[in-house]
Formats: structure tokens, sequence, C-alpha cells
């Protein structure tokens, strides 16, 4: 390597081998690169393989200031590899295998490329802090969900000693039970049992892998140099403050999608982070669309639904006469002969458009979005709040509960489907996001949203722009 750059600090980036984990990661590398720092981003063989089919070798060709490494996850190949693996399998498998390869990397790079001044991790990859203490090396951690939500995993414990989980049979799923407020989270008042991430709703004695998964992630997290959220202070400032007192410093650096746009170099625009194959072919379609009048379907990467499911969304969206582009994952319904009814197809012919896999950040900016119907995944959420666009919300799983009940009910952003999905319901929730009373308010809402995002990632002093400069100097004093 040049002297030159053997001089400058040197980070290794590790996400959570997720699309949406992945995402974040590599725009917070690119930032940190425009910064000064070279990078080596490590990736899981598996998703290497996957981001070289889907976006070819251009995507991970790497410079020499920012190289791109992998790490086994320790799993056999999938049957499918075009699909979301297994996330508990994955979970297990990575806290088992992954802590040897990974400080073997590290050392590989810190003698052969340049020496590692810091790690920056996703913090659901908590083995990297044991590499970490072991090598000498400080630790940065990025958590890539809602806030909000880490703050609900923190009370895991709290739930499991005061016996409100897991569940004591089948019938708390439905009878009412969820619906019970837990009320010892002084900045989400009123947030009930079925808005905390559903991993708590286990029936006894159900596996718990899970659970005891996510408290010792963030039990180990208090262990790091600081944490990074991608997002921003008026959005989250108040959770953002009940963190401090548990953690290590916090800083809101988001949105991270807003600030790469603003500073990271041109020369990393190559790299990117699509598991599947983007089909762009849907921004010329929007093109022809009328401004505000298409609504935007997409669940994300790891949601999946029922044939029954996919059936109440078809005719939902159908009836509700709205152009719509509907964003249907190659995995997204369970069973090998889902297919989507022949006459719901015939009916919409020319006012809907259905793709495999998209560019959400465009779609979202195209002016003839009008609304998205989304799964509430923290990165759909925030990159609709930075495009003002207001939403509908199927959560799945994870993060989304939460992130849907901040949306729906702090931010007034968005409304909720309830999980039984129904054909009349999205009809009716459709046309009240496009045309009602509560639609025009949650679009206004948003909109103001979008501007304070734009605020905190364009004023050099926006709070983002801030909280950059912070870490980028903490990380400057690993390195003296
Ligand atoms: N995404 C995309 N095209 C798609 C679907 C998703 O580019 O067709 C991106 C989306 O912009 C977001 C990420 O994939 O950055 C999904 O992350 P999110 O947190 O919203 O949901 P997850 O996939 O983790 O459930």
């Amino acid at each position: 390597m040049g002297s030159n750059l053997e001089k400058k600090p040197h980070v290794v980036c590790i996400p959570a081998p997720l699309q949406g984990h992945i995402n974040p990661m590599l725009k917070l590398a690119k930032i940190l690169h425009s910064k000064g720092f070279l990078i080596t981003f490590v990736n899981t063989e598996f998703n290497h393989q996957r981001l070289l089919r889907s976006q070819g070798l251009e995507a991970l060709h790497g410079l020499p200031s920012f190289q791109f490494e992998t790490i086994p996850d320790g799993l056999p190949p999938p049957e499918n590899t075009n699909a979301t693996q297994d996330i508990p399998s994955l979970a297990k498998s990575i806290e088992e295998t992954c802590l040897g390869p990974f400080k073997s990397l590290v050392t590989r790079v810190n003698a052969s490329y340049a020496p590692v001044t810091c790690i920056v991790s996703d913090l659901l990859m908590g083995f990297t802090l044991a590499a970490a203490e072991e090598l000498g090396i400080p630790e940065i951690l990025l958590w890539t969900s809602g806030t909000g939500s880490l703050i609900c995993y923190n009370q895991f414990t709290n739930l499991l000693e005061k016996e409100l989980m897991p569940l004591k049979d089948p019938s708390y799923l439905v009878n009412g039970y969820l619906d019970t407020v837990v009320d010892c989270i002084p900045t989400m008042p009123g947030i009930r049992l079925k808005d905390f991430p559903p991993f708590i709703r286990i029936i006894y004695p159900g596996d718990d892998y899970m659970v005891r998964f996510l408290c010792s992630q963030v039990e180990r997290a208090r262990r790091a140099s600081a944490i990074i959220f991608n997002t921003f202070d008026a959005l989250e400032h108040d959770v953002l403050d009940s963190l401090a007192s548990m953690y290590p410093p916090c800083y809101g650096i988001g949105p991270l999608h807003l600030l790469e746009k603003n500073i990271a170099d041109e020369s990393l625009a190559s790299f990117k982070s699509n598991l599947w194959k983007e089909e762009p072919e849907c921004l010329k379609w929007l093109d022809s669309q009328a401004p505000s009048s298409v609504i935007y379907v997409n669940f994300g990467s790891i949601t999946v639904m029922t044939p029954q499911q996919l059936v109440e969304f078809c005719w939902g969206l159908a009836k509700s006469n709205y152009s719509f582009l509907w964003i249907i994952r190659p995995d997204l319904v369970i069973g090998d002969n889902a297919m989507l009814p022949p006459e719901f197809v015939t009916e919409t012919s020319g006012r809907g458009m259905l793709v495999g896999w998209c560019p959400q950040e465009e779609v979202l900016n195209h002016p003839s979005i009008g609304g998205f119907l989304t799964h509430s995944g923290w990165n759909s959420t925030l990159e609709s709040i930075s495009s003002g666009v207001p939403m509908i919300c199927w959560p799945f799983f994870a993060d989304q509960q939460t992130n849907c009940w901040w949306s729906c009910n702090k931010w007034g952003i968005a409304m909720e489907i309830d999980n039984n999905v129904k054909s009349d319901e999205v009809t009716k929730l459709v046309v009240e996001l496009m045309e009602g009373e509560k639609g025009r308010e949650i679009r206004k809402n948003v909109i103001d949203m979008k501007n304070k995002a734009q605020e905190a990632c364009i004023a050099p002093s926006g709070s983002s722009m801030t909280n950059l400069e912070k870490v980028v100097q903490l990380m400057h004093t690993f390195s003296k």
C-alpha cells in the first residue's frame, strides 16, 4: 500500500448479514471514507456471492482506500440462494462461528493493509466486541433499527420478571392480552405488549432463543466506546436522551442515506448493496403517472405472507381504484404455488405495476408517489419520512411493530392495518390516505418531518452533521 494511505486511520465495518443492516452500514462506511478513513467492509460469504450475482463485480470491486472482505456465516448453503436466510438459525450460527474468522481477518488486514484503529460493528454482531477487546481495538456500534425498539429490547428482562411473558397458552395471542399497556417506559406512555418486538410472543415453554440472543446483545452493547443511531434528534430526541443513562455516548447520525447523498465521495457511487436485482423500469412507468397518484407497496426483504393475505391485499388495492406499484419479492409469499388471482391481474391492468425489487429511495422520491403501504422496517420508515410520503403500516416482526406505533401514535405520519388483513380495510385506508381528512393531516406531519430530516443532514450545524463530527473526532483519538 502507498505510504500516504498507511498514515490514514483504518476502520473495519461489519454489518449484520441482512439487507436492512447492510444498507445503512455501507452508507456509514462511505461517509467515514469521505472523512479520510480507510475502510475494510466485511460481508458474509453468502451475501458477497448474492451481491455479485445481483449487482455485478463493480459493486464490490473496491478501491485502494476501500476494500471488501468476507467471513463465513457458518450455515450450510441454502436451497434457494436468492432468499432471506432463516433469522434464528443465522443468529445462532453467527454467535457460534464468527468470532474466530473475524479475529483472523482483523489480524490479517491489520498486518497487510493498515493498522486497524477502530471497529464499527452492527450492535447485533456482539461477538465483534469480544474480538475488539482481545485485539485491543476500540469498537463503536451501529443500531440500524428504530431507537425506541432498543428501549423495548432492554425491557425484555423486566417483562420476564413481571411474568408478562412468555404467554401462558395460544389463546393469549387472540384474547386481548396483547393490548395490555406496559407502563414502565417513560418515553413511550401507552405502549402495549402488541407494539413490542413480537419475539416476546413465545408460548410457554416455547423456544426463547431469540429473546436470550437479543437480551445478551443489548447488554453487551454497554461495553462499546459509543453507539451510532440511524436517526435524527428532532425525531427521537427523548429516546436518545433516555438511552444516555444506560449506554456509552449515543449519537443520532441519520438518516444515513441523506448524509450519504450530501457528503459521500462520487468515486464510491458504484458500491451498492442490493441482495436482489433491481428492476429500474418501474421508474419509467412512474414517469407516466400523475403527481401524487400512485400508492407504493413494498414489504421489505424479510416479511412473508400467506397466499390468503396476498389475495386480501390484491382485492384491497383493486377496489381502491388507485394506481399502484407493488414490489412482490420472489420469496414474499409462503408456499410454492402462490399466485396472483388472474381476475385481479386483468382488472388492474394499466394501473398496476408489479416488479420483484426496485430502487426504493428513487421510487419514494418520485413525484407520482402519493402514499406508501409498508411493513414499517426502519430504513423504509426513514426513507419515507425523508421523501415526505405518508404511510400505511402492516408490521411483520422485529422492531416493525414498535416503529409502526411511533409512526401512528407519536409522529402522526401513518395509519395501521390490522395484522389479520382484510381487503375492505386495505381499500378504506388507501382511499383515506390518498384523499381523506386524516390523510391530509398525516401528509402535512410527514412533510414537516421531512424538512427536519433535511435540516439535520444538510446544514453544517444540523444535528446529524454535528454528531457525525463528534464521532469522527472520537475515532481520531483512537489512532493517536
Ligand atoms: N429496498 C430496496 N428495494 C426494494 C425493497 C427494499 O431498495 O424493493 C431497500 C429499502 O430501501 C431499505 C431496505 O431495502 O433500505 C429494507 O430495509 P427495511 O429496514 O425497510 O426493512 P427489512 O428489509 O429490514 O425488513
